[in-house]
């Protein structure tokens, strides 16, 4: 299911990654995130080419977008959103959010919440403009295990509300690295899709 404008009150959270593939990790703290935020709807947004992973081949966008929409039916609140590759946007988090709120996704209408986990909280003032995208829209963060809330920028930490979620220790670099584990990483939908499609191989 797409994300889209729903009558009522319409908190929505968006959750940008590269998803290489999405892990417990992501849907755990998604699930957590909409339960603390309240959020009606919590659209996973998979990136073109994330600005800070150049360095790295990805799995193409198609097949990234196919693995998140397994993950769709395992919660009543996730939606794919799906604007970066069909608007093709320059991928910074700022103009996606600009095109949403474009889009009719303002204020007045829905509430939007950008979720980042901590490792990007950290990692923040190498981000496109940093302190227009906090003006622009709230941000919330996850915890992840190995990245310390403290150690953000205060000036940051101050205009971000960290969330409670539970903290899982996978990341999608470690999947890949260890494609034996992927039964306990991964939705069963997603390793078979994984499997069946000989992806992630070494
Ligand atoms: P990679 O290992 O390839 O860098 P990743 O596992 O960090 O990938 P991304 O797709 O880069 O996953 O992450 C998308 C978003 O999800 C980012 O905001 C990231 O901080 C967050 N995230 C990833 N893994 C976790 C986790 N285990 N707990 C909480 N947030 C997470």
């Amino acid at each position: 299911m797409r994300l889209s404008l729903e009558s009522g009150p319409n908190h929505i959270g968006l959750f940008g990654g590269s998803f290489d593939p999405p892990h417990w990790g992501h849907i755990r703290a998604a699930q957590g995130a909409a339960d603390e935020l309240k959020l009606n709807q919590l659209a996973f947004l998979p990136a073109v080419r994330p600005p800070h992973k150049r360095d790295r081949k990805l799995t193409s966008f198609d097949l990234r977008a196919k693995l998140m929409e397994l993950c769709l039916p395992l919660d009543r609140r996730f939606r794919l959103c799906t604007v970066e590759m069909d608007e093709r946007l320059s991928g910074t988090t700022l103009d996606t959010v600009s095109k949403l709120r474009d889009m009719g996704f303002t204020e007045d209408r829905c509430h939007l919440i950008w979720l980042m986990g901590s490792d990007s909280l950290l990692d923040l003032e190498n981000w496109h403009r940093p302190d227009d995208l906090l003006a622009a829209v709230e941000v919330a963060i996850l915890p992840r295990p190995g990245y310390r809330i403290e150690d953000a920028l205060k000036k940051y930490l101050d205009k971000v509300n960290v969330l409670h979620t539970p903290l899982i220790d996978i990341s999608a670099q470690n999947i890949r690295a260890h494609r034996l584990a992927l039964e306990h990483s991964v939705p069963p939908l997603v390793a078979q899709f994984i499997h069946e499609n000989g992806l992630y191989s070494p």
